[in-house]
């Protein structure tokens, strides 16, 4: 279940006053439709739109309780001094962290999203002595994980600077966007990788809108529809076969002249009778003339997208260098 029901699941036990409704988009297509929602999740609050996208109880609080910024910042300023300060939460912050604490190591970890990118995909099967795994329950057994040290977990902290410690056994300052700083005698940097964005005109104003970034999340809303991922690596890949499964039609787009997926992954995806697969093709700016509506979801990928459903092969102008 999405970790935004869940939150509000909880919410909703736990105060009497609050009460929520969720719509599985999938099941209830007409009302995604009416709404003109592309993306999950959306929450309204009271009627209006209040956020859209993955989100935990903690953030769901935070913009709920506007002072709540302010007095997080002042608690983590008065925090003292850290050993070890690990920026990042993923798999790599994760690991670093456990490694520190069982040293003995006095250890922080602050994270702008605990879990990381492997929170975005519900198939992992390289995990080696686990054979299959979902992203999420990933992160909650790396959270678990964590837990069973003494670490300082400090999560929907994004670090925006870093002042290097002036002299060998001084002390490094990270500021945060909240306007705290914490120190620590050593500092790991595991920020990991973002989704890459394609820059081309259009990929902003539809994000959210035919523009998706998360195949599992997203893909219920284009069931049945013809959908472009845009990159063949592993994670194009796996989004391209979670999506095969959904959609009516996924078309490949990859700009090299091979996929460097894994071999595995290929020839699943090649397997696929809806799945088409296209090298050397450059996804260009023009393709924002094809945007269609937003009443009309053309696709989605992991990475960026663009149009499918609107846009004629020969719009995809093969590389000549
Ligand atoms: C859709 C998808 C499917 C994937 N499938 C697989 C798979 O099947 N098998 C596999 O091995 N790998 C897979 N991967 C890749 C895998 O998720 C990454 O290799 C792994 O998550 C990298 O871990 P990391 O800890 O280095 O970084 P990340 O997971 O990227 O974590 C980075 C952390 O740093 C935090 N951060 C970033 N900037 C800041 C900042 N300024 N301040 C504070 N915190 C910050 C982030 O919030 C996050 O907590 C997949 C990735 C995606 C997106």
């Amino acid at each position: 279940m999405c970790f935004v029901v869940q939150a509000l699941n909880l919410m909703a036990i736990f105060n009497p006053h609050i009460r929520h409704v969720a719509i599985d988009g999938a099941l209830f297509q007409d009302e995604v439709e009416d709404r003109e929602i592309m993306s999950v999740p959306s929450i309204y609050l009271n009627g209006k739109p209040f956020d859209q996208g993955r989100m935990t109880l903690e953030q769901i609080l935070a913009k709920v309780d506007t002072g709540a910024v302010e007095r997080e910042a002042k608690k983590l300023n008065e925090k003292a001094a850290f050993d070890t300060l690990v920026i990042g939460g993923g798999p790599a912050g994760a690991a670093a962290a456990i490694y520190s604490a069982r040293k003995g190591i006095n250890t922080g970890i602050a994270a702008e999203r605990f879990g990381g990118q492997v929170a975005d995909t519900m198939g992992i099967e390289n995990f080696i002595s686990v054979s299959h795994t979902e992203g999420p329950k990933l992160v909650s057994a790396l959270e678990e994980h964590v837990k069973d040290y003494d670490v300082d977990v400090m999560n929907l902290q994004r670090a925006t600077s870093l002042k290097a410690a002036d002299t060998e056994d001084g002390l490094h300052e990270v500021t945060l966007a909240s306007g705290a700083t914490l120190k620590s005698k050593t500092l790991v940097l595991a920020t990991g990788a973002r989704w890459r964005e394609m820059n081309v005109p259009g990929e902003q104003t539809y994000r959210n809108k035919g523009v998706a970034y998360c195949p599992h999340c997203d893909g219920p809303l284009f069931k049945g529809k013809h959908v472009a991922v845009i990159g063949g690596g592993n994670s194009g890949a796996e989004a391209a076969i979670d999506l095969a499964g959904i959609v009516g039609h996924v078309t490949l787009i990859e700009f090299m002249g091979e996929m460097r997926a894994d071999a595995v992954l290929q020839k699943k995806l090649k397997s696929l009778p809806n799945v088409d697969i296209i090298l050397n093709a450059e996804t260009r700016h023009r393709y924002r003339v094809f945007l269609p509506p937003v009443t009309s979801p053309p696709c989605l990928t992991n990475r960026s997208s663009l149009p499918w459903a609107k846009v004629p092969r020969h719009r995809w102008a093969p590389l000549t260098t």
